[in-house]
């Protein structure tokens, strides 16, 4: 470079440090100026030898980021510094403890973050992108500002991708509306996400982009005459109101425009609504949700609205913090629009989210938007062992992106919840340990089943017990990643706990059939009663599904060759696992037929085929030798289901420990006041128990009652029975 092209370049350095310190949304104390111009001064001299790939030099990418970070988002003077020194640890040859010493322990954690961030391998397996994006979540350090200013960087390093070889433009691009649009969604910084998914599409589809682009540009002049017109016809109402306003256009993002013509498979003209008109005005707190409902009042009156579309995020905000009133009308020329009314602060936080919070709500914003206990959630899901990288991210994005529902607690607090949530889930989004101590839940004051789907406006009142605990069918009704994950470990937590017992129960009892209890018997036993693991034989001891009779006819069986046989035919290495393995694999141990699955018949394998527990099975009736189970990929499954189609019953493996069985108990007594109460809470008390029916009739003083219970197995039956008999009052219990 030529000494004059150097002196212009310091010059445009210096012009764009300047304006960084005048854009800034929050205001700046001489000393955050002191604090901004070190970094600056630290930034220019660590990249100077460094150039950017178009050729500039590197310094101006620290600034530009600082100046989205300042001014787009309106972050606070730690940030800019932050922003300024963002990849001077990473790149140049300053350590972290340099830049702790000069700009402390906040600074630099922040830009520790982010030079962990961008040290992650890059991917482009969708698995490893998304394991980078877990880890990238956990280098947090419980500082919100890291991911911020990640997005800023990531928004710049968009901006200026032109230079880049195609095939990078297309990775950066696509890991862009992977990962970075929809955080940017979750932070609220609205603008930057819209931004961000423009230039995704530029870059991973530039065709379809460029098309819009131009025609976006070619319809501008019929967009604005529309508005004009929608203006001219409400100026007059909104002025007599003294209303100080303006009304402006949003047009749709290219980005949105494209889904929607992908989705409904429609041409660029057939969107229709391309912008929204946006109707922002000035009030004091006081009076601006009631001014909000006036202009709403005023633009009806005008034009009629579509009663299916009034969004009301003013009375409820969204998770985000997002308030406005948004109402779709018949605008002129017979075109439905939609309008936007927000005041100006609501504006603000619409477009800077999170910063906007600052500035209106003074306190600690951390604690009213509702990040920090964004973050926290994303925390216990990241530290949940199960979860699945892919999966995780996907569950991240699923519940950033679908719609939400608002419910109340019973005090009128409000939360916001995916939609499709469950009672359960709301339990869970309260607190873990009532989620996991939840016996009903009232809706509206009407008791619900804990599959009920809530809706908006419900108010929602958990009851719980101290009895209470989670069982698989929960895991039906709950819908929210966190309650999900919640229920699984606590099942497995019980689950080990009942095997611990059951391997007791089970050494005393094989004892008493003078079998030693060690590996090889356990192996045996795991053969025998065709399970896939010692846990699962322990745990089946321990709920009473494994039973003295069974183990007699265990015992009875060593001393013939039935063991030599079942291992032939079963063909797989079964290897005692221990209980610390903390996989407890789905198992399979008990056939069922028919199309309700809810017939156990004798059967045998077919020697065809050989098929195992889980396999995919049927079952066929044979002349002479009774039902055969087949493989339904056998070779021969096609022949004999369409010779013999009348033959053939469905068969499934199932997990027989996991099968409930209905019981009918009677009772007789003598009526007095609180015996029902007193029968009802005795079941309830009981764990694993469900009331199914429950009829009770009384005359002349007795008592007569019928229960119909769902139970896992006998012993907890018999259980029930004999606590009831104690019951003051109760005669007789038995069962029908
Ligand atoms: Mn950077």
């Amino acid at each position: 470079m030529t000494e004059a092209a150097l002196e212009k370049e310091n010059k445009q350095i210096a012009r764009q440090y300047k304006e960084l310190l005048r854009i800034s949304y929050r205001s700046l104390s001489n000393e955050d100026k002191k604090q901004i111009r070190k970094a600056f001064d630290i930034s220019v001299e660590a990249h100077k030898d460094q150039r950017r790939k178009s050729g500039e030099a590197y310094i101006f990418h620290p600034i530009a980021v600082a100046k989205i970070v300042a001014s787009e988002i309106g972050l606070d003077a730690t940030s800019i510094v932050a922003a300024l020194l963002h990849d001077v640890v990473e790149d140049t040859k300053y350590t972290l403890e340099e830049i702790q010493e000069m700009f402390g322990e906040t600074v630099a954690k922040i830009v520790d973050g982010l030079t962990k961030i961008s040290s992650l391998k890059k991917d482009k397996d969708v698995s490893q992108q998304a394991e980078n994006f877990r880890k990238m979540l956990l280098t947090l350090n419980d500082d919100v500002r890291v991911i911020i200013i990640k997005i800023a960087d990531r928004l710049h390093n968009m901006q200026t991708m032109d230079a880049m070889r195609p095939d990078k433009q297309e990775k950066i691009a696509s890991e862009t509306l992977y990962i970075y649009a929809p955080l940017a969604h979750r932070i609220g910084l609205y603008n930057i996400k819209t931004e961000l998914e423009d230039l995704g599409l530029k870059y991973t589809e530039p065709e379809v982009y460029n098309d819009i682009h131009t025609k976006i540009k070619e319809s501008k002049e019929e967009q604005d005459a529309y508005i004009k017109e929608f203006s001219r016809v409400i100026e007059d109402s909104l002025n007599q109101e003294d209303l100080e306003y303006e009304i402006k256009g949003r047009p749709k993002s290219i980005y949105s425009i494209n889904l929607k013509m992908k989705a409904q498979n429609v041409s660029f003209d057939e969107v229709y609504d391309k912008f929204a008109i946006r109707i922002i005005y000035d009030s004091d707190p006081a009076n601006e949700k009631f001014l909000a409902w006036k202009i709403y009042s005023i633009v009806t009156d005008h034009f009629r609205p579509n009663p299916t579309r009034l969004r009301d995020w003013i009375s409820s905000p969204k998770s985000t913090g997002y308030e406005a009133l948004h109402i779709t009308v018949m605008g002129p020329k017979g075109r439905w629009v939609e309008v936007q009314i927000r005041s100006r602060r609501m504006n603000e936080i619409a477009e800077k989210g999170y910063a906007a919070h600052y500035k209106y709500k003074q306190g600690d914003v951390q604690d009213d938007h509702g990040i920090e206990e964004w973050l926290n959630k994303l925390q216990e899901a990241l530290e949940n062992p199960d979860a699945n990288a892919v999966d995780f991210v996907e569950q991240f994005k699923l519940n950033l992106y679908s719609k939400e529902i608002f419910v109340f607690t019973p005090q009128g607090d409000l939360k916001s919840l995916p939609k499709g949530s469950t009672p359960l889930d709301f339990a869970f989004s309260i607190h873990t340990e009532i989620g996991l101590k939840t016996r009903g839940a009232r809706v509206n004051n009407k008791l619900v089943p804990l599959s009920h789907e809530l809706k908006s406006g419900d108010q929602v009142e958990i009851i719980t017990s101290e009895n209470a605990k989670p069982n698989i069918n929960w895991l039906d009704y709950a819908t929210t990643a966190r309650a999900r994950a919640k229920i699984k470990s606590s099942l497995k937590e019980e689950k080990k706990e009942i095997a611990e017992e059951g391997k007791a129960i089970l050494a005393r009892k094989l004892k008493a059939q003078k079998i030693p209890f060690n590996e090889k018997s356990v192996n045996e036993l795991v053969v025998f009663f065709n399970l896939k693991t010692s846990l699962d034989l322990f745990y089946r001891v321990g709920i009473g599904k494994i039973d003295n009779q069974k183990l007699k006819e265990f015992a009875n069986s060593r001393s013939n060759a039935l063991v030599s046989y079942i291992k032939r035919k079963i063909k797989k290495p079964v290897i005692a696992e221990d209980l610390n393995k903390d996989e407890i694999t789905t198992k399979y141990d008990q056939l069922v037929f028919g199309r309700e699955e809810d017939e156990t018949l004798e059967y045998k394998l077919a020697n065809c085929c050989n098929p195992i527990p889980g396999d995919n099975v049927f079952g066929f009736v044979t002349v002479n030798d009774g039902i055969k189970v087949h493989k339904k990929d056998c070779p021969n499954a096609l022949q004999l289901q369409s010779n013999y189609a009348y033959r053939i019953i469905p068969a499934k493996w199932i997990d027989s420990s996991q099968q409930d069985f209905k019981a009918v108990i009677k009772l007789t007594g003598l009526d007095n006041l609180g015996l029902v109460s007193e029968i009802t809470q005795e079941i309830s008390s009981n764990l694993n128990v469900n009331m199914k029916k429950i009829n009770f009739e009384s005359l002349d003083g007795v008592f007569n009652g019928r229960i119909t219970l769902v139970v896992k197995n006998n012993s907890i039956l018999n259980k029930i029975i004999d606590r009831l008999k104690k019951i003051n009052g109760i005669d007789k219990v038995s069962r029908e």
